[in-house]
């Protein structure tokens, strides 16, 4: 399944999925599947089987998510739920009480790929595994100025700039991660309680994005304050 990012206009290159036989049952689960010929489901290259036989027996829970793949649009994915990571970026660094913490943390979201999920629908291209709080220094891979985006809104009496950091990983040792951002600019200065607990804004936006939790229940949260206003 391609993932594209529809903002720079590029493709990545697809791998292909680990060399292991589906079917729960396989009778060569034990075996070396290294060394056998592993044929990938033709319809959604998504999966493999050791054999025809293997292949027959998972097609009811497999065609159950078996599917012609959709394009992943890492960009329209992250465009799509910007008002939610803004709002969990502002939970998270605790910026009504905290503001400094923009300088200090990004919010590094993990995220799996929707194909690689091996059972069930997801409703969404991207499923987030975990939303943390990372150093600046601590994301080696990127090499970013905490203040370079955040000089101008500070002179104008605003927080800064904060940061949130996407990680796409394979879900298999020596693959690919690919990595993205967002700015979230917060131009005034935030008002009104922080989020009831210090993790509890992790568990609720990623319910959120990964569809577990109807947003219509939590638009008062989320809408609540001024500050919910999206940056540009
Ligand atoms: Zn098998
Ligand atoms: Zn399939």
């Amino acid at each position: 399944m391609p993932v594209i990012d529809s903002l720079w206009g590029i493709a990545f290159k697809d791998s292909k999925p680990a060399k292991v036989c589906q079917w729960i049952d396989c009778p060569d689960a034990q075996i070396e599947y290294e060394k056998r010929k592993m044929k990938m489901c033709a319809r959604c290259n998504v999966v493999r089987y050791c054999s025809k036989s293997c292949q027959r027996l998972d097609w009811s829970e497999h065609k159950l998510y078996c599917q012609i793949p959709p394009i992943m649009d890492i960009a329209g994915w992250m465009a799509r739920h910007k008002s939610l990571f803004r709002w969990a970026l502002m939970e998270g660094l605790r910026l009504r009480s905290e503001p400094s913490n923009i300088f200090q943390y990004v919010l590094l979201v993990e995220l799996t790929r929707m194909d690689r999920l091996m059972k069930g629908i997801a409703p969404s291209p991207f499923f987030v595994e975990s939303m943390r709080l990372k150093k600046y220094s601590d994301i080696e891979e990127l090499i970013v100025d905490p203040y370079k985006g955040s000089q101008k809104i500070i002179e104008a009496g605003g927080i800064g700039q904060g940061i949130v950091v996407f990680k796409v990983s394979e879900g298999r040792p020596g693959g690919y991660a690919l990595f993205r951002l967002q700015y979230h600019d917060f131009h005034e200065k935030l008002a009104g309680e922080e989020s009831p607990s210090r993790t509890g804004w992790e568990k609720i936006a990623r319910g959120v994005v990964n569809g577990e939790i109807p947003i219509a229940l939590l638009s008062r949260r989320i809408e609540g304050p001024p500050n919910a206003a999206s940056s540009t």
